[in-house]
């Protein structure tokens, strides 16, 4: 399967861009929010890099890093004092664009009658700074998800037209990431509004801008700039293609989606389902999955109802729960639903892989399971021969 890995390594610069000082990310952050944002970025608290409100650019990670590996996360201290050369957090954009709960209507009965109220507040215009290559693509695959078919869904529509998207290059990759394998990463692809590469070194700490929207534009004519030199220009690129070089997993050279349709009967996902805890915690941290479900509340007088939408996971027991049961009651049946969506039948529902190479899974999974880990076994077995000679699809 074609993948635009090479085409995001490669990808040119809109134009030279400018080149901004560390001083400049305070104006940047003044200008968003004069301009009316809510200007939402990275922050390092309760031991991770945590997506919040910034109020200013002082509490943006300066001097954080990260490790990570299957199912550990710590923070670093750096003593370069970089701030965005810490590979994805716990959360990703989806927490703001795409909330994990969502009061959809309340009704309260007045003098005998119901009242139905939809809940329309207005959403903050974001702007979302320190968006990771990775995550870009992942914005747009729940773009094509939630509001490119027949039914949109109108709440993110709205909390995402308004978004201002400020990207930063990759140039410090994690053990569990794999952006380069799926095409995504590290150099940034289209959809952004303004793009930055951090460059610390000898020549001082800096920041490489190009614009990608008017509007991207016109906030960077409002920032403290100076035209980019070679040198700035060259150490940001040399930094990007060093991250492609480093990435610390990858997923394995085969057509993902093939292989996911040609190993359901794999003995692999017994193995798996011997590890998996169905917690669910690798849907909650993935920046695509966007199952939902809905609850509805009442108080105890009776006249007040609320329907509350709220994330959902396929590895939770109701989530296929039909009359008679569960369609998949076993953990293998649920840990396959979930990987060969990702990475299989998402191409035949939305024209691409599910999966970004973020490695927020892999990082948060409380037993490590590694989703690169098993595509390569389920790809060792077709390679071994046993394939051929596997029994009758088990029930699932
Ligand atoms: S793969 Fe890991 S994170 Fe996902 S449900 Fe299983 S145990 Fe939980
Ligand atoms: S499946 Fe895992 S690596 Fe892929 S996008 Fe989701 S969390 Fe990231």
């Amino acid at each position: 399967m074609s993948t635009d890995a090479d085409v995001h390594a490669s990808q040119p610069p809109a134009s030279d861009g400018l080149v901004m000082g560390k001083d400049g990310m305070a104006a940047l952050v003044d200008v968003l929010i004069r301009r009316g944002f809510t200007v939402v970025g990275p922050t390092a608290r309760d031991g991770a890099i945590v997506l919040a409100e910034l109020r200013s650019a002082d509490e943006l990670p300066y001097g954080w890093g990260v490790e990570l590996e299957a199912g550990r996360y710590r923070l670093r201290e750096r003593p370069d004092g970089a701030a965005f050369a810490n590979a994805a957090g716990p959360q990703s954009w989806k927490s703001f664009l795409h909330p994990v709960r969502v009061r959809e209507w309340s009704a309260d009965r007045v003098e005998g009658e119901l009242v139905f109220t939809a809940d329309q507040d207005t959403p903050p215009r974001y702007a979302f700074l320190g968006v990771r290559p990775c995550d870009l693509r992942a914005i747009a695959i729940q773009d094509r998800v939630l509001t490119g078919g027949a039914y949109r869904d109108s709440g993110y529509e709205g909390r995402r037209s308004g978004a201002l998207l400020i990207v930063v290059e990759c140039t410090e990759p994690g053990a569990t990431c794999f952006c380069v394998s799926m095409g995504t990463g590290p150099a940034a692809g289209p959809g952004y509004d303004l793009v930055m590469t951090e460059v610390v070194d000898e020549d001082g700490h800096r920041f490489w801008m190009r614009s990608g929207s008017q509007e991207g534009a016109e906030i960077l004519a409002e920032l403290p700039t100076r035209p980019a030199d070679p040198e700035t220009r060259e150490t940001a690129r040399a930094g990007v293609t060093a991250a492609a070089d480093r990435m610390g997993r990858t997923m394995p050279e085969a057509d993902l989606r093939e292989l996911m349709a040609g190993t359901l009967d794999a003995p692999r996902w017994d193995d798996v389902a011997g590890r998996c805890l169905t917690c669910g915690n690798c849907t909650m941290v993935c920046p695509t999955c966007f199952c939902t479900t809905t609850e509805d509340v009442t108080d105890l007088t009776g006249d007040h109802a609320e329907r509350w939408r709220l994330w959902d996971s396929c590895f939770d027991l109701d989530f296929s729960q039909l009359h008679g049961g569960p369609v998949r009651a076993s953990s293998r049946s649920r840990y396959r639903q979930w990987m060969t969506h990702k990475l299989g039948t998402w191409y035949d529902q939305f024209g691409s892989s599910g999966c970004v190479g973020c490695g927020r899974c892999i990082v948060w999974c409380p037993v490590g399971i590694d989703i690169t880990e098993e595509a390569a076994a389920l790809h060792d077995w077709t390679q071994s021969g046993t394939s051929a000679s596997a029994s009758a699809p088990e029930p699932p």
